[in-house]
C-alpha cells in the first residue's frame, strides 16, 4: 500500500469508533495502541477517573530533547438529530470529499499522525516524534490536562507542539481564552410589596447582566492592543447564555441560575478578567446581606480554557510555516488544547487539514487534496526530524 492508502485505511479505522465525547473511547484507544505496538512503538495510557476514557501519549524514535509533538483529540461531537446522507461513522468518499463524523475535527489529522509513524521509523528521525491523543476536548478541552503534565514531566523537552484542529493546514499562532461560570443567586423571599425587606435573586441577576453589558461596551470603545487586533472581534466578549428564575408574580424571587462566558483575548490573562468578575460578586453579594444575612452569590467556574497567545519567535511557528510555507498571520476563534501545551510551557500552534466550518455538521466532510496536504505535511516534518 502507498502511504496514502496507509493513512485512508487508519481513516476508516476512526472513523468506524462511535467515540462520542459522553461515551467511552477505549475502543478506539486499544486499537492505536495495537497498531502503535504493530511498529514497535509503546503507548502510555492516562486514564479518567472512572477508568472509561483513556488519553494515549507515544513516542518514536530517540529519547532526546527537541522533538515534535503533533496533538489530536479521539472524540467528537453527537450526531442526534442530524440529517446524514451516508452513514456517520462508516468513512466514505464522494465527489473529492471524504464523509463521517470526525473527518474533519478532527480523525483526519489523528489517521495522519499514526501514518507518520512508519515514516519516521523508516526516516530514521534524530529527534523524536512524539504524539498525544487525548478525549473531552469536545467538552472543554480539559481530558488532556493531566496527559500534557505527564508529557511535559516524564518526555524528553519537545520543540514544538502541533495541535491539528482544522486550518486548511495555515498556521494558527493564537486564540482566545474560554471561561465559564455557572451562577447561582440565592434571594430572601418576601411578599412583593415589601420589597424593601426581601432580595430578590431575579433583579440581583439582572445587576450581573447590567455588569456584563458594561463591559461589553467598555471592551468595544477601546483601541485593540497588538495581541489583540487580529481577531473577529478584537476584543474580549462576555455573554449570558441561560437564566432561570422565580416563582410568582409577587413574591421576590428566592433563585436565580445564570451561566456566564467570557472570551479573553491575548493581552489579557484570563486570571484579571476572573478577578474582575469575582470581586463584583462579593461586592454585590455584600449589598444582598446587608439586607438579609441569609442570601448568597456561588459561583462555579466549570470551564476554564487558556488561551494560545501568539509567542515571540516561537519554535512551533518557525517550524509549522517552513513545514507549510504558509507565511501569513491567522487566529482562530475557537479554543484548543495548544493553550494547555503552551500553559505548560511549551511553544504551540493549531496547524491540520479541513476546514472548522464542516466540523460539527451533518455530512461533516474532509476534502481529500486537504488529506493529501496534511500527508505531505507529515512527509516533510519527518524529514526535517530526520535532518
Ligand atoms: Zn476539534
Amino acid at each position: 500500500m502507498t502511504d496514502f492508502e496507509d493513512a485512508m485505511s487508519i481513516l476508516g479505522r476512526l472513523i468506524a469508533f462511535p467515540t462520542v465525547s459522553r461515551d467511552s473511547n477505549l475502543a478506539l484507544v486499544d486499537w492505536v495502541e495495537s497498531y502503535l505496538a504493530s511498529h514497535g512503538v509503546k503507548a502510555t495510557r492516562v486514564w479518567n477517573d472512572d477508568r472509561t476514557k483513556a488519553n494515549l501519549y507515544a513516542s518514536v524514535g530517540p529519547a532526546v530533547a527537541g522533538g515534535v509533538i503533533l496533538s489530536g483529540h479521539s472524540d467528537v461531537v453527537p450526531v442526534d438529530g442530524q440529517d446524514w446522507t451516508s452513514d456517520p461513522w462508516t468513512l466514505t468518499e464522494r465527489d473529492g470529499r471524504l464523509y463521517g463524523r470526525g473527518t474533519c475535527d478532527m480523525k483526519g489529522f489523528v489517521a495522519l499522525m499514526l501514518a507518520a509513524v512508519p515514516m519516521a521509523i523508516a526516516a530514521g528521525v534524530k529527534r523524536p516524534l512524539q504524539l498525544a491523543i487525548s478525549y473531552d476536548e469536545e467538552l472543554g478541552c480539559d481530558g488532556c490536562i493531566p496527559m500534557v503534565a505527564e508529557m511535559a514531566q516524564t518526555l524528553p523537552r519537545a520543540a514544538a507542539v502541533i495541535v491539528g484542529e482544522p486550518s486548511r493546514m495555515k498556521v494558527v499562532t493564537g486564540h482566545k481564552a474560554g471561561i465559564g461560570y455557572r451562577v447561582d443567586v440565592k434571594g430572601y423571599e418576601v411578599h412583593s410589596s415589601l420589597v424593601d425587606r426581601g432580595v430578590s435573586a431575579v433583579m440581583e441577576a439582572g445587576r450581573i447582566i447590567q455588569w456584563v453589558n458594561e463591559r461589553n461596551a467598555e471592551n468595544r470603545a477601546r483601541v485593540p492592543g497588538p495581541l489583540a487586533a487580529p481577531f473577529d472581534p478584537p476584543w474580549t466578549t462576555l455573554h449570558v447564555g441561560r437564566i432561570h428564575g422565580g416563582t410568582a408574580d409577587n413574591i421576590t424571587a428566592g433563585d436565580c441560575n445564570l451561566t456566564i462566558d467570557m472570551r479573553p483575548v491575548p493581552g489579557e490573562p484570563s486570571t484579571d478578567w476572573q478577578r474582575a468578575f469575582e470581586a463584583e460578586i462579593a461586592r454585590l453579594e455584600a449589598g444582598m446581606q446587608a439586607v438579609h444575612a441569609g442570601t448568597a452569590i456561588r459561583l462555579d467556574r466549570y470551564f476554564d480554557m487558556p488561551m494560545l497567545v501568539p509567542e515571540r519567535e516561537g519554535a512551533a511557528e518557525r517550524l509549522a510555516r517552513a513545514v507549510t510555507g504558509d507565511n501569513a498571520t491567522h487566529v482562530v476563534s475557537y479554543g484548543t488544547e495548544a493553550g494547555h501545551f503552551q500553559a505548560a510551557g511549551y511553544s504551540a500552534v493549531v496547524c491540520g487539514p479541513g476546514d472548522i466550518a464542516q466540523a460539527h455538521q451533518p455530512d461533516e466532510y474532509l476534502e481529500v487534496s486537504e488529506f493529501r496536504a496534511g500527508l505531505d505535511f507529515m512527509k516533510r516534518l519527518v524529514a526535517q526530524l530526520a535532518a
